[in-house]
């Protein structure tokens, strides 16, 4: 038996006007004896005396008696996913359509079916072959009368060159569309597929979704774990992502099932064909979200990794596929800001803040050539004496067509796209150099206070960086006060105190910013090398209006004391905070009550005020 790898016959057609020599092919091919005995004559008749020999090598041998015919029965049984591998066709078959004709048109429809043409004498001459069919190594012209073996010899020649082709296409179409680590089709599959979805969405208005979806602790797993680790757990996603889906199809939507892909990396995207609505597709987020959180098994280890998912509605939500899954792309960041496993519609809203996002991007990176940032001071001042303790130095943003923008908007972009490092150094270094030069001018500035991000933090060259600064300025370390958030202590506890050390080992003071917002524990505070508690004004603006965040001030205040930390509360706007903190005994207050942030001028001005002349 003669069987393809997937174990089918070949299938070879023989088309030829007459209806003897359909028997003669079928007894050679199909192992057949012929049905009476004229057509063994006939036999004769075309291969000579020898006959056929039944039950040799076997084939599923289908014929007709028009060109026309077939070419239809080519295109029927390439639709029902049995093609023909083999043709023979005769040369002259009136009244219809001759050999050439038919093998061009069976081209058309089966670019790879190989064929024979069967000709008899001069029935034509190479050109005219040629003119038709061009030079092709799918066919093979045969002379009558044939020989048994010459058929046969063709026939397993030529089905096994077309099932050759066949496998090579099929490993070439894999390679182009497949993913080789989680066998997903992959984006080119997954955008043509979108592509042909959407066109139809649009001519028959069928309603489907794209849902965007990104691991979010893939590359933890993979840094901690290792590539082998994250290389199964990809594998085992996709599979997961697979099942849901699956579950997902109903009979009706087999014509185009729902399909995942692996976009590249931890992204994969799935499709939705013939979506009742909205909830459907919230439906089918919310399952995927639940099934990928629950823990995986790998070897020794058990990992858990949740998903963040973006939905865009077609054809509503994009003209064309790169606008879908941009917006999908899109939703799911915004989807990973609302914590693990959320999912997110796409709107409208999004785009204008990306688009602002990408504007403020822009122009920030190039604040600093532009001379567009500057510092602002904000003085500090001892409760019980009145007197200036220090200032805080807070970054300024004025650019010519966004206007001001606030830190607190520019700080967290910058952090994220890493624009912070150089930022930061310029404060720093601009805050140094002024509060030297204040100095030297005989203004007492007993410190400033710098903000520093856990970019900068985390930096390898940090501490270099700040060494410079200093021997650079002339800043004596002891003026200089770092700012670091509450949280950011709790991030990289080992890293951040080693830092922290070293700041301490050249002078530097570091006070903790925003306190008591980020979780810290008593005992970890003990252990780190800090100078000051700066109490977050969310506690100072309660001051007055409820027992709880008085109590917690009073408790910050006692622990700062009887730890021998400096404390600031920061955001003091009315009397009453101030007297109330008074009251408390609070060393350091800071806020609009005693001055705003003020201008380099203005920040000058009030060290002239403070300062007694000593006459
Ligand atoms: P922060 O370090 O806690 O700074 C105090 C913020 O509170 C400042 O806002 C200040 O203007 C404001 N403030 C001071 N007194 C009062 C008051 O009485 N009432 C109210 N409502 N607010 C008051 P600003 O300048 O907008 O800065 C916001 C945040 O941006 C800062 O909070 C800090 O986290 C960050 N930031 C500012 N400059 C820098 C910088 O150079 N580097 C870094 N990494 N972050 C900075
Ligand atoms: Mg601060
Ligand atoms: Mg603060």
């Amino acid at each position: 038996m003669v069987r393809t790898e997937t174990d089918q016959l070949h299938r070879i057609l023989v088309v030829d006007d007459n209806p003897a020599i359909h028997e003669d092919f079928r007894k050679t091919l199909a192992g057949k004896k012929p049905a009476d005995r004229s057509l063994l004559d006939m036999e004769s008749e075309l291969f000579g005396a020898q006959g056929s020999e039944p039950g040799a090598d076997t084939f599923q041998v289908d014929s007709v008696l028009q060109g026309r015919d077939g070419v239809d029965r080519a295109v029927r049984a390439r639709a029902d996913g049995r093609p023909y591998a083999l043709a023979f066709v005769d040369g002259r078959m009136p009244p219809g359509m001759d050999g050439i004709q038919t093998i061009k048109e069976l081209w058309r429809v089966c670019p790879d079916i190989q064929a024979v043409l069967c000709t008899a004498y001069a029935d034509y001459s190479w050109q005219d072959i040629q003119k038709t069919l061009g030079t092709s190594d799918n066919l093979v012209i045969l002379k009558k009368p044939f020989d048994t073996v010459e058929v046969l010899q063709l026939a397993h020649a030529l089905t096994r060159k077309w099932a050759l082709d066949q496998e090579i296409q099929g490993r070439l179409h894999k390679l182009a569309y497949y993913d080789t680590l989680t066998d997903l089709p992959n984006r080119t599959l997954f955008l043509d597929r979108l592509e042909h979805l959407l066109r139809l969405s649009k001519r028959y208005g069928r309603a489907g979704a794209v849902l965007f979806l990104d691991l979010d602790n893939f590359k933890r797993v993979n840094d901690s774990l290792g590539h082998g680790v994250g290389d199964e757990l990809l594998k085992i996603v996709s599979r997961k992502m697979s099942d849901c889906l699956r579950s997902a199809v109903t009979i009706a939507r087999l014509d185009q099932p729902d399909m995942a892909a692996r976009l590249g990396g931890d992204e994969f995207a799935v499709i939705l064909t013939d979506l009742e609505g909205p909830d459907s597709a919230a439906n089918v987020a919310m399952r995927l979200a639940d099934h990928l959180a629950k823990p995986i098994d790998i070897g020794a280890h058990q990992v858990i990794v949740t998903t963040s998912i973006g939905i865009t509605l077609f054809p509503q939500d994009g003209n064309d596929v790169a606008t879908l899954l941009r917006n999908a792309d899109l939703a799911m960041y915004n989807a990973k800001q609302n914590g693990p496993s959320a999912f997110l519609f796409y709107q409208e809203s999004m785009n204008v803040a990306v688009q602002k996002r990408m504007t403020l991007e822009h122009h920030l990176g190039r604040a600093i050539a532009n001379n567009e940032l500057t510092l602002h001071y904000q003085p500090q001042i001892n409760l019980a004496t009145g007197r200036l303790v220090g200032m805080e130095a807070l970054l300024r943003w004025d650019n010519p067509e966004l206007g001001q923008v606030s830190p607190l908007e520019l700080i967290p972009i910058a952090e994220e796209n890493g624009m912070i490092l150089a930022i930061g150094e310029w404060v720093l270094r601009r805050a140094c150099a002024q509060a030297w030069d204040w100095t030297q001018q005989g203004l007492a500035l007993p410190r400033v206070g710098v903000n520093i991000s856990l970019p900068q933090l985390m930096h390898a060259g940090f501490l270099r960086t700040i060494d410079t600064i200093l021997a650079e300025t002339g800043l004596p370390p002891h003026l200089l006060e770092l700012e670091v958030t509450e949280s950011m202590l709790m991030s990289d506890p080992d890293g951040v105190a080693q830092t922290l050390r070293a700041l301490k080992g050249r002078g530097i003071q570091v006070a903790v910013d925003d306190f008591g917002t980020g979780y810290s524990s008593l005992g970890r505070l003990r252990d780190l090398p800090i100078d000051c508690l700066k109490i977050d004004r969310c506690f100072v603006r309660g001051i007055s209006m409820g027992q709880r965040d008085e109590s917690i001030l009073n408790a910050v205040i006692t622990m700062a004391a009887s730890m021998n930390l400096r404390l600031v509360a920061e955001g003091v706007e009315t009397t009453g905070q101030a007297d109330f903190l008074r009251t408390r005994h609070c060393p350091e207050v800071q806020g609009y009550l005693f001055s705003h942030p003020l201008s380099t001028d203005q920040a000058e001005a009030f060290l002239r005020e403070q300062c007694i002349p000593s006459s």
